[in-house]
């Protein structure tokens, strides 16, 4: 069956080049929209030039000069004007795009932690450093630190070897009891991803990883010197240059709750055919919950089809299935636990914008109480990172959303179309 209905997608990561080329395949045009200036989202940042994996260039192999395709990338959706309408930043421009039928594929954020010292020149996210090197940061020669949790640290420490740096340690917060039941369930049930884990352990050859531990504080000048490590009632400093630090991924919803889509858990609620809660918006890859490049493909299939009224392919359905059967396995091994939350001392900057310390926010009741007392959130990057960091830390649920959802020049603002 085909259609020739015109889809917009928010997101050219995985999810959003899978439900493009599905949609074009179909028959429909296809509006892709996204802030890069390539397109591959995180994991195939750098663009087609660069891409090595095999589903990235059959998809651009498909969109590139189709005529069905529109490609607006250097474009951020700042929000919407109204409810069939976004609004885009791009080319120092506001400008409006309706749409009827929209495929939300805006990913995700690492979730970042405060400890002392985390505001330091050379303290990173773990994927902020793997970006970083991604997008030409010399880093041959400097001393890597990689720390926090998750299966990201293993990636990001790899893509910095591979730069020419020392990476001194892995630290990972969890232990190692239940870093080998997690790879005793990864042999058993999802053996790409065991192959995977392998082959990142693989090239790391002779860098210690560190388990059942976590940071105490980076300790530097002018810019970071060292990092100090706990584990096992231990504490070890390590020199270094560099400390990317990372505690996973929270889904980035930002435009779905701007849209007024519904969220709970901290993703975007989806039915089984990636329906939102909206008749004509729908919802693929991390943004609806973490679980990897191949969760992320499957949805943005099915979210494109059933967006065009079609049924999902036979196909995509048992990769869906184990798919989130591996985000789950994911969530239960690598969820944050209170000892996190003892990083995090009465005088850490919680809020590196508005420079707000822990010890002010720890009278509030909420977030919203917070913010209107302390400013925590308020500042350029509108709580997009100490959000996730006050929910871990507090509890306190984000529910507002106020647009722009990224920062705009006031420029754009004044000269919308
Ligand atoms: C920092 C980081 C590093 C990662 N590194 C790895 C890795 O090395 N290996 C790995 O297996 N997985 C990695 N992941 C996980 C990886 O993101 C997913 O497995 C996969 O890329 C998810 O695909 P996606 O399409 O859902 O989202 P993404 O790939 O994140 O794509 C989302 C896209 O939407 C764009 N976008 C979001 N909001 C807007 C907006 N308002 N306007 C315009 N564009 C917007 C983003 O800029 C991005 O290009 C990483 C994740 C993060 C956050």
């Amino acid at each position: 069956m085909t259609t020739d209905k015109l889809l917009h997608i928010v997101g050219s990561g995985p999810a959003g080049l899978a439900a493009a080329q599905t949609a074009l395949d179909a028959g429909a045009r296809v509006c892709l929209i996204d802030d890069n200036h390539a397109p591959g989202g995180q994991i195939w940042r750098g663009g087609p030039a660069q891409w090595t994996d095999a589903r990235a260039q059959a998809f651009w192999k498909t969109l590139h000069g189709h005529p069905g395709f529109t490609h607006m990338q250097d474009a951020q959706v700042i929000g919407c004007v109204d409810a069939n309408t976004l609004l885009l930043e791009t080319e120092g421009r506001g400008v409006p795009v309706g749409f009827a039928r929209l495929v939300l594929c805006t990913g995700a954020r690492e979730l970042s932690l405060p400890f002392p010292g985390w505001t330091l020149p050379g303290v990173t996210g773990a994927g902020g450093l793997q970006a970083l090197i991604k997008g030409g940061m010399p880093v041959a020669g400097r001393r890597v630190v990689v720390a926090g949790s998750g299966p990201l640290l293993l990636a990001t420490a790899l893509t910095a070897v591979r730069a020419g740096a020392q990476v001194a340690a892995v630290v990972e917060h969890q232990p190692l009891s239940r870093l080998s039941a997690f790879g005793v369930k990864l042999l058993s049930r999802h053996r790409k991803k065991f192959l995977q884990a392998a082959s990142l352990f693989a090239g790391l050859r002779g860098v210690p990883y560190v388990t059942g531990a976590q940071i105490v504080a980076a300790r530097g000048d002018d810019m970071l010197r060292s990092v100090v490590v706990q584990a096992g009632g231990r504490q070890t400093e390590y020199a270094c240059d560099f400390l990317a630090a990372g505690f996973g991924l929270v889904p980035n919803t930002d435009l779905a709750r701007a849209l007024r889509c519904d969220v709970g858990d901290g993703a975007v609620r989806v039915d089984g055919l990636l329906k939102t809660s909206r008749a004509d918006i729908w919802a693929a890859g991390e943004c609806t919950g973490i679980g990897g490049v191949d969760k992320a493909v499957a949805e943005g299939r099915i979210a494109a089809l059933a967006a065009l009224g079609l049924r999902p392919a036979a196909r995509d359905i048992p990769v869906l299935r184990t798919a989130r059967a591996f985000a789950a396995l994911l969530a239960r091994t690598f969820a944050p636990d209170d000892a996190l939350r003892a990083m995090c001392q009465p005088d850490t900057i919680v809020c590196r914008c508005e420079d707000v310390p822990a010890a002010s926010l720890l009278p509030h009741r909420d977030w919203r109480e917070a913010k209107l007392a302390t400013r925590v959130g308020m500042g350029p990057c509108q709580g997009k990172t100490c959000g996730p960091a006050c929910e871990f830390l507090y509890g306190w649920p984000q529910h507002d959303v106020r647009i722009p959802i990224m920062p705009a020049s006031a420029r754009t603002l004044s000269q919308i179309e």
